[in-house]
């Protein structure tokens, strides 16, 4: 079966950068039968943000970005900001650990003072090391995760976590800490999750699934929210390091082909999560659907 006309096509987590492809990889996107894209910010210098003043530069990198793509591909964009939980470490030896704890909680207020704005509609990548670090560095991690939940309690919008994989316990302890900090486990997101988790196993958490061939036909059966996602990195240094940006609307039409199930599935992780976890639904692009 062909994918409908009225059927967003949704990449969940993705970057895009001004060094690389851009809006060609957009295009491809978009050639491919995408229709929407999430947008998380990265750092786009080879420097560790030392200030606000550089999230602010670095987020609105990320906008401009999104406004390009959707004034020359063709397709939604949704902008996803925070400072990444990474960045942490490397400024811990620069600035010194609580500078550089202090500095990832101002950007988060940055950060929420976006989404308030409508320049973004969650926080992300918050979260993590995805390596070992030093006890009083994750403990840092740790401080900074819970601001990041504090935010997105009072802006009241999703978090995307950035982790290492996490087994059902974990996902479940997620659940507990967002739950403690007034965040609903279904506003809480594990981005680039690689294996399944049943929604139940995840204590409520979203899953954000790396949108491999297997992974996605294993997870079409379940009830949401979960997603699929790239994390494209439009690095032209590391080609080939993650799913290239054709590959959601690549899966959905092979999906669609194998069954007429399978398309109505879809609007599992392009609908229905969307709206369970932002609560609005993803509206076609003018010029789409019927
Ligand atoms: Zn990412």
């Amino acid at each position: 079966m062909p994918l409908p006309a009225d059927l967003p096509v949704v990449d969940h987590h993705c970057h895009l950068s001004p060094h690389g492809e851009g809006v060609a990889a957009a295009r491809r996107f978009s050639a491919a039968g995408g229709t929407h894209l999430f947008l998380a910010t990265q750092n786009y210098s080879s420097e560790v943000p030392r200030s606000v003043q550089d999230y602010r530069v670095q987020f609105e990198m990320t906008e401009a970005l999104a406004g390009k793509v959707r004034a020359e591909a063709g397709i939604e964009v949704y902008v996803v900001v925070a400072p990444y939980p990474v960045d942490l470490v490397v400024a811990a030896p620069l600035l010194g650990l609580a500078s550089a704890l202090d500095l990832q909680r101002q950007a988060l207020d940055l950060a929420g003072s976006w989404v308030l704005d409508h320049r973004a509609v969650a926080l992300g990548e918050v979260g993590f090391p995805h390596f070992e670090v030093p006890t009083n560095v994750q403990e840092a991690a740790g401080l900074a995760f819970d601001h990041a939940l504090a935010v997105a309690r009072d802006v009241d919008c999703p978090v995307i976590v950035h982790s290492a994989d996490l087994a059902p316990e974990e996902y479940r302890s997620l659940a507990l800490r967002g739950e403690r900090a007034g965040v609903p486990p279904r506003r809480i997101v594990k981005h680039y999750a690689r294996t399944r988790v049943p929604l139940r196993e995840r204590g409520g958490v979203a899953a954000s699934y790396l949108a491999r061939r297997d992974l996605a036909r294993e997870a079409l059966g379940d009830p949401g929210p979960w997603f699929l996602e790239t994390d494209f990195l439009d690095d032209p240094a590391r080609p080939g390091a993650v799913l290239d940006l054709a590959t959601v609307p690549r899966r959905a039409h092979a999906l669609a082909e194998a069954s007429a199930e399978g398309v109505e599935r879809l609007r599992v992780p392009f609908v229905d999560s969307v709206e369970a976890v932002y609560g609005w639904r993803p509206e076609l692009p003018v010029g789409r659907g019927g």
